[in-house]
Formats: C-alpha cells, sequence, structure tokens
C-alpha cells in the first residue's frame, strides 16, 4: 500500500501513540491526558481518579492457546474495561498490555468504586473467544487527584503501586492508594541503600558456635552465624528481611561463606577434619548458578568441599521441590555435607526426607528447650532421633542451654550437640581457642547431678 507523505505521518503518529492490536491509545498519551485534566481540576474543576489495570495470566494465554485467541481475549477484554466508561473518560494500554484509565470530572468518588466492582464481576463472569472458555482475573490500582499527587506521573505511579497491593491477593480486588503505602516504599528503598552501602564497606562479619561430639566431647565444626552491622536506624530482622527480598542475601551468603573458609583453612593445622556449615537461604536456591558460585570459592580458597557443611530449611523446597533436590545433589557432589535445620516445625519433612541427600537433621532449639518440662516435646525429640537413625542420618540438638538437657540427650542417643551450655557464637579468634578444647569430662553423665535414668526415660515415653 503506498502512503501519501501526510497519509504516512498519520500512520507513523498512529504506530507511536497507538496499540496495535487494541486501537487503544498508549501510556505516553495517557500521561498526556492526566497532565491536562490535572491542570483543568487546578482550575477549581472536579477532581480526577487514575486506575492502573493488570490482568493476570494473560500472557499465559498466548503461550496457552496461541496469538490468535490472545489476541481475541484483549479485545474481549478491552471491551469490558470501555463499557462502564463514560465519554470523557479514557482507556490506554501500555507495553506489558496494562491497561490505565483516566476518570475525569468526577462528582462523586463512588463512580470509581462501582466502576471496579463492574469490572470485576464481569472477570467472574470468565470470557468465551474463538471456542475457548478462559478465567481470568484482575486487579486495580486507584490514585486520586488532588487527594493524593498533583502532577501527572506521580498520579499514575501512586496508582501502580497501589495495583500492587492489590496484586497481592489471589483473587479478583482493587485497592485505593493510601499514603502509608508510599512511606512503606520508601522506608524499604532506604534500606536497601543502608545495605548496599554496608555490604560495600565489608560492614557484615562472622561468629561461629561449635558443633560437640556427645561421645568424646570434641568440637567436630562450627556453625556460621552472620552477624550485622550495628545500625541505629533499622533492626536486624528488617535488614534480614530487606536483604531477603532483594536478592541481596546470596551476595551475603557468598561473602560469609568465604570468610569462612578462610578461617577454617588457618584453623585446620590445629584439627584437619574440622569443617564450617554455612546457612543457606531459600532464596539462595533460587540463584540458577549457585552451585557454581559456591564451588568457585571452595576452589578459590583451596579447601576440601568435605570440609564445607550447608543448613538448608524446608522452606527451599516450597517453592520448586526437583529444583531443590537438583541442587541438593550439586552440593554432595562437590563433597559437602547438607544439614536440615530447624527440622521438626516444618511440615513437609517425613514425605520427602528418605530421598532427600541430607546427611544430618537439627533438631529444632523449641524441642530441646521444652524437653524436660514437657513429656509431647520429649516424645518429639526421640522420634526424630529413631527417624534419623532408621534412615541412616546423623542428629544435632540445637540450643542445648542446660546440663539437665544433655543428661537427656545422652539417654535418648543423641549424637551431636550445639548451644550456649558449650559456648555462644563468638568471633573467629576466639573459636580458635575452642578447637582444641574438650567437653568430655563435663558430657560424663557423672558429671551432673541431676542424672536420675527412670524419670529421663519415663518422660521420653519409652
Ligand atoms: P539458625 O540457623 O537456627 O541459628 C541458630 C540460632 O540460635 C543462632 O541465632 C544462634 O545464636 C542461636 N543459638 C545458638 N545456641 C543457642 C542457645 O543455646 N539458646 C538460644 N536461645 N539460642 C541459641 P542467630 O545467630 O541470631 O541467627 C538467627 C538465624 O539467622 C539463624 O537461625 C539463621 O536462620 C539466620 N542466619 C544466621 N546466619 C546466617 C547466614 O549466614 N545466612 C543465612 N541465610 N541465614 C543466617
Ligand atoms: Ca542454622
Ligand atoms: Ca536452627
Amino acid at each position: 500500500m503506498l502512503l501519501t507523505k501526510s497519509g504516512l505521518s498519520r500512520r507513523l503518529y498512529q504506530l507511536a501513540n497507538y496499540d496495535a492490536i487494541t486501537g487503544l491509545p498508549n501510556r505516553t498519551l495517557i500521561i498526556d491526558r492526566i497532565h491536562h485534566a490535572v491542570e483543568i481540576v487546578a482550575k477549581k474543576e472536579l477532581p480526577v481518579a487514575v486506575l492502573s489495570i493488570s490482568v493476570k495470566r494473560l500472557q499465559n494465554v498466548a503461550e496457552i492457546y496461541g496469538a490468535k485467541v490472545y489476541e481475541a481475549l484483549l479485545r474481549t477484554v478491552t471491551k469490558v474495561l470501555q463499557t462502564e466508561l463514560r465519554e470523557f473518560d479514557s482507556l490506554a494500554i501500555g507495553a506489558q498490555k496494562e491497561f490505565y484509565v483516566l476518570m475525569e470530572r468526577l462528582t462523586d468518588v463512588s463512580r470509581v468504586t462501582n466502576y471496579c466492582k463492574d469490572v470485576i464481576a464481569a472477570f467472574e463472569q470468565g470470557f468465551h473467544v474463538l471456542d475457548q472458555d478462559i478465567s481470568l482475573s484482575v486487579s486495580i490500582g486507584v490514585a486520586v487527584y488532588p487527594d493524593d499527587e498533583n502532577d501527572a506521573i506521580k498520579l499514575l505511579q501512586l496508582s501502580n503501586l497501589a495495583l500492587h497491593h492489590a496484586m497481592l491477593r489471589n483473587d479478583s480486588s482493587y485497592q485505593f492508594f493510601k499514603q502509608e503505602m508510599n512511606n512503606r516504599v520508601q522506608r524499604a528503598g532506604e534500606i536497601e541503600r543502608a545495605l548496599y552501602s554496608a555490604l560495600n564497606q565489608g560492614a557484615f562479619y562472622n561468629h561461629y558456635q561449635p558443633i560437640v561430639d556427645s561421645k568424646s566431647g570434641n568440637v567436630l565444626g562450627f556453625e556460621v552465624l552472620l552477624r550485622w552491622p550495628q545500625c541505629v536506624e533499622y533492626s536486624v530482622e528488617e535488614l534480614a528481611r530487606a536483604a531477603e527480598q532483594t536478592g541481596l542475601i546470596t551476595r551475603l551468603t557468598l561473602q560469609t561463606l568465604e570468610r569462612a573458609l578462610l578461617e577454617l583453612k588457618a584453623w585446620q593445622s590445629l584439627n584437619n577434619s574440622l569443617y564450617v556449615s554455612v546457612n543457606l537461604s531459600a532464596h539462595d536456591f533460587q540463584v540458577p548458578n549457585i552451585v557454581q558460585l559456591i564451588a568457585e570459592i571452595i576452589e578459590r580458597v583451596e579447601v576440601s568441599g568435605h570440609c564445607v557443611a550447608f543448613e538448608i530449611t524446608e522452606s527451599v523446597m516450597l517453592a520448586d521441590i526437583p529444583h531443590a533436590i537438583a541442587v541438593m545433589h550439586a552440593l554432595k557432589a562437590l563433597g559437602c555435607r547438607l544439614l536440615m535445620d530447624d527440622f521438626g516445625t516444618g511440615y513437609a519433612s517425613l514425605t520427602y526426607l528418605q530421598s532427600l541427600p541430607v546427611d544430618v537433621l537439627k533438631i529444632d532449639r523449641s524441642f530441646v528447650a521444652d524437653m524436660v518440662a514437657s513429656n509431647s516435646h520429649a516424645v518429639i525429640v526421640r522420634s526424630i532421633l529413631g527417624l534419623a537413625h532408621n534412615l541412616g542420618k546423623r542428629c544435632i540438638a540445637e540450643g542445648v542451654e542446660t546440663a539437665e538437657q544433655i543428661v537427656m540427650l545422652q539417654e535418648l542417643g543423641c549424637d551431636l550437640y550445639q548451644g550456649y551450655w558449650f559456648s555462644e557464637p563468638v568471633c573467629g579468634d576466639e573459636a580458635t581457642n575452642l578447637i582444641t578444647r574438650s567437653w568430655k569430662q563435663a558430657l560424663s553423665l557423672k558429671a551432673f547431678d541431676h542424672n536420675d535414668d527412670n524419670t529421663m526415660s519415663a518422660r521420653a515415653g519409652s
């Protein structure tokens, strides 16, 4: 088709500003319109609302049903979104097929809520396009001028922020922007900056807590516990949560591992079978080349993979079980040991336990803490030990704090201990002094005044 010069420029304008499938104006054009609307309101006209709309699983439709169904569906969705609009409202579409609505001259904000409710009701009916029944859910975020912002771009950003809150729900929903959403986002940004600067300044460091053999009383290894830099503005919990959410936790994990392996290398002149045990987060498991990154560090520091253990929790399996198991096998192939942390607190353990390449179960601190006073906790500890031993695995009791707990754990045949009774987590220098220390004498049952075999057995439910 030949186009005249003016026809060509009209076509170019069309391509640059309108969506090819739906014919709707694009994001640039709607920003212009919002801008204009805001200027009119500034002249004491009625409020405007900006809506950001996301249709969940829309992209999946293209993959499952093909382009034709996808395009037909997109046009049907457009019609639904247009139905309830008045002539001076505008509907637009963005590059990711997200929709925007600008509602002008609002005499009553309930018009916005009614529109949202009607759209959601229409989505709940489901769609029938090209002989396919397709169900989709919709999320809507709303910002209102002059209540929320007085700038077109910011108004759009706030409606997007509200949209992200609406999208946290599984079903269709709408959400008006609230100031506290903004505060939360701002604070998250500040925490993220604080984390990056701490990371770049090397402000994180390791502490080490000995893992003690129940028979010999010797230190077999250390759990590596990350210590966060002192920070007055944010709590450690906030920082840790932000590190998980931003994925920064994996850089921290790798730094922690490298620091620990460098210390381990020096310690091995005192005990060459000593190992360190590093905590891995669920996020670490999602990083595609995590095993390779770990292998590179082990190789660079020149220690044997056999001297490295990783502590994982059942949360690593929540996202993708086959992937998690593959990562575990790859870590085992490096020679590393795997410890299942906080054992007993999750729920999937029994089903997967026998198929997981895990060497050691760490009995959660909560069971150890209460086992002396609570018969049911003692029974749980006893059962975990029985289960582990039947599957050919060993057990570490975490959070051992009292002599009574040790007497009972000895009695139940627990293999390894860790807790304040032996040592709190300490810095590398202090850990050096613990390597040659033995608790053998202290662990001989006679050393405890409280030893009473019958009561202990009875409490453990034997
Ligand atoms: P966790 O892996 O279960 O670590 C054991 C926690 O129990 C540690 O707390 C340790 O200091 C504490 N603990 C040890 N013995 C006793 C005891 O006898 N009594 C009591 N009450 N507590 C004891 P911490 O160092 O505050 O670590 C908390 C959690 O933070 C860890 O729980 C682990 O989930 C996480 N974490 C620590 N370091 C790292 C790391 O390098 N990477 C990752 N991803 N997570 C880490
Ligand atoms: Ca741990
Ligand atoms: Ca633990």
